[in-house]
């Protein structure tokens, strides 16, 4: 089964009500700029491709093609890492990226540790990777008695998207071999893979998410902080709340950088700051 990618431009309708629609018809919205009339890619997949591309063309919305099968785009990737090893040629499996991790703590034992801060339903764990502040020699991996700023980095939270997961292991890769840039003046906690099972699930399962499947991109259980996997990071970041002075939470794919509040159009009293620190 392959998925086409389009990208159309909705116009004159209740776009969030079209989602919806399409969502249901197994059509997922990949990009949508729609605010600011731009763009929104839809990735497509058999069976229903035909009848959900003869949606988009009867309401006018000007479909072009990017690719006929998504698939084809990265399906060699792994075989390439494992040549080169270089986090930036390919997607990573979890259990690649957990042997990532594990390499460069062996790496650099002085300056990051993996920390399992949680188990999924299926009790898969969940890691965190410590690296430590250059400012703070009495070395912030002591944990609770950390005294260094931290900054907090997650990823892989929305299991199909799998660029976020790659962006944060070379995030992760480019601090350890960088330790006197600026950005080792704090202490980071990045949680790769937020998500292993969906992320796990998404590699051995061809479909798109839905709230039938792990992989969904739109599930939030019935309550906040309802699910294991959300509960695990709340919780490591409660652990240094008052040391925490950033918080990223990295999605593909878009470019945009979204603050708070991002849910609706008011702007939050320290938009500001947030922007100029
Ligand atoms: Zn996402």
């Amino acid at each position: 089964m392959t998925h086409k990618l389009s990208a159309c431009c909705p116009t004159g309708v209740d776009v969030e009500q079209l989602f919806s629609d399409w969502f249901d018809d197994g059509v997922a919205v990949l990009m949508s700029e729609y605010n600011t009339n731009g763009p929104v890619e839809v990735a497509v997949a058999p069976p229903i491709s035909r009848d959900a591309q003869e949606k988009l063309r009867q309401n006018d919305f000007n479909v072009t093609v990017v690719a006929q099968d998504v698939e084809q785009l990265f399906s060699a990737s792994p075989s390439i890492f494992r040549q080169t090893k270089k986090i930036t040629d390919a997607f990573l499996e979890l259990r690649e990226v957990e042997n990532f991790l594990d390499e460069l703590v062996v790496k650099h034992p002085d300056q990051a540790r993996v920390k399992q801060i949680g188990k999924t339903e299926n009790g898969t764990p969940i890691h965190m990777m410590i690296i430590k502040s250059q400012i703070s020699p009495a070395a912030s991996l002591a944990g609770a008695n950390n005294v260094s700023p931290v900054v907090f980095l997650d990823s892989g939270t929305h299991a199909r998207e799998w660029l976020s997961v790659s962006t944060s292991l070379y995030a992760i890769q480019q601090l350890l071999e960088q330790p006197s840039s600026p950005a080792r003046q704090v202490e980071w906690r990045i949680v790769p893979v937020v998500n292993p099972d969906g992320y796990a699930y998404s590699w051995n399962t061809v479909g798109i998410g839905s709230s039938r499947r792990p992989c969904s991109d739109i599930f939030r259980g019935p309550a906040a902080f309802s699910e294991p996997e959300t509960r695990a990071v709340r919780d490591a970041f409660l652990e240094v709340r008052s040391e925490v002075k950033g918080y990223i939470s990295l999605h593909s794919y878009s470019q945009v950088i979204m603050l708070p509040w991002s849910y609706q159009p008011d702007v939050h009293p320290n938009l500001k700051n947030m922007v100029l620190q």
